[in-house]
């Protein structure tokens, strides 16, 4: 099974370019979608997911035309959006039962089974009576991840799930995504490299509407061997080592900037060679398009 994304080009109204002719195939397994906020990430997920047009291009399911088949698509999809509403009143429990009715499932019995499955999955068994509105923000994220697993999904999209978790809310939904990725896409936005480093095979990295890479991380890594230096400095001395250097990161260590730096030919001067990260596999790629280093 694979997605296979032609030429997708979405402009809304009021003039912005979204996305500007995306090309990208997505196999089975975890794909990580990584950009800076307003990339187009969203819009390229809504677009998979049926939910709004493009204005040109196709996507490919295997053999089904996704934007033509949009109810085909829908019998396969889980879908968990970025800002996902929750009726707070309800409980977990009554609120997976209507998802599961509305997805198919006629028989009381059959949902029954189905939501104490779900609700197990995700650890909220427990946490099932209580109303939606009383939940953290990771038990909320986990009831997102049920309720887009209902319909047994073979195409899963995930916008952000990270977003606002605590570190371990975080992990215990990394674990509970590296779970679903066997025999499905699991497509994942994020703007947090960990995400990525943590649980995706493959990603693309895409800013302005645009693909800056496509593969597997460890192949982004390794194109930046040998390329990654470090230097720490003064914070005022940043304006003339961006004129000459190409500063791809900074970070501010007790006063002082650690600058992290690409190059094809060695450099010297307190420049000290560094292993390259997936973090500079991706600012690397979006200092193309605008500028990581603003302090
Ligand atoms: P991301 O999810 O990567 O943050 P989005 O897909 O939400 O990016 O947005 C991409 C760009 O399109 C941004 O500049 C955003 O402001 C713009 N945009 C998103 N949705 C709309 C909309 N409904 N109308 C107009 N502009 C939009
Ligand atoms: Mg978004």
């Amino acid at each position: 099974m694979k997605l296979v994304i032609n030429a997708l080009t979405k402009t809304y109204p009021n003039g912005v370019k979204a996305l500007n002719g995306i090309d990208l195939t997505i196999p089975k397994g975890m794909f990580g979608l990584l950009g800076p906020n307003g990339a187009g990430k969203s819009t390229l997920m809504r677009t998979i997911a049926t939910l709004q047009d493009a204005d040109s291009g196709s996507i490919f399911l295997d053999e089904t035309d996704v934007l033509a088949n949009k109810q085909a698509i829908r019998e396969k999809l889980g879908y968990l959006p970025q800002d996902f509403g929750l009726y707070p009143r309800i409980s977990a429990e009554v609120m997976l039962d209507h998802i599961a009715e509305m997805k198919g499932v006629r028989e009381k019995k059959d949902r029954k089974y189905l939501v104490e499955s779900l609700l197990t999955k995700v650890n909220l068994y427990q946490h099932r009576k209580k109303a939606l509105g009383t939940y953290s923000g990771g038990m909320r994220q986990r009831f997102g991840i049920a309720q887009a697993l209902a319909g047994n999904p073979s195409l899963i999209i995930v916008d952000e799930p990270t977003a606002g978790l605590d570190p371990s809310e975080r992990n215990r939904f990394y674990n509970l995504l590296s779970e679903l990725g066997e025999n499905t896409i699991v497509i994942l936005s994020t703007h947090i490299v960990e995400d990525i480093s943590t649980l995706c095979s493959h990603m693309a990295i895409i800013c302005q509407g645009e693909l800056l890479m496509e593969g597997k991380p460890q192949d982004g890594i390794h194109e930046l061997k040998d390329r990654i230096y470090e230097k720490s400095i003064q914070k005022d001395e940043l304006p003339q080592y961006k004129d000459g250097y190409r500063v791809i990161s900074t970070k501010l260590i007790a006063g002082r900037l650690s600058m992290r730096v690409e190059s094809e030919i060695p450099l010297e001067n307190g420049f000290a060679p560094a292993k390259p990260e997936l973090e500079d596999v991706y600012f690397s790629h979006i200092s193309r398009m605008v500028d990581p280093v603003t302090i």
